[in-house]
């Protein structure tokens, strides 16, 4: 991979992991734990709980997102980027255009 490429790839992951962690971070109270003395009606604290299993669940997502993002970045810093943990091959340029965190190629996946 080329010093450009590398460096491509690398401001879309410095992007993505901002994005990431305003999410996280935006999130935080919607996450936070359903109080049962709220001043909703039985129902609406149901919906409450759902919403936030929703939250919670996507947060995990994002959460798994970040360690991927930072282990790509760290691999770039290493200049090991772009190759796939278990074969050692080349991922291919268009994975990487959708998804420049990933660290297998498509047959490793
Ligand atoms: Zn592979």
């Amino acid at each position: 991979m080329t010093p450009q490429e590398l460096e491509y790839y690398r401001r879309i992951l410095a992007q993505h992991l901002a994005e990431v962690e305003a999410y996280l971070e935006s999130s935080k109270e919607a996450a936070a734990a359903v109080e049962p003395d709220k001043s909703l009606g039985r129902l609406s604290r149901m919906e409450a709980m759902q919403d936030q299993q929703l939250v919670m669940e996507m947060r995990r997502r994002k959460k798994r997102q970040l360690v991927e993002i930072k282990t790509a970045l760290s691999r770039i810093e290493m200049d090991d980027y772009g190759n796939c943990i278990f074969c050692g091959k080349e991922i291919s340029g268009d994975r990487l255009e959708v998804f420049p965190e990933s660290q297998t190629c498509v047959r490793c996946t």
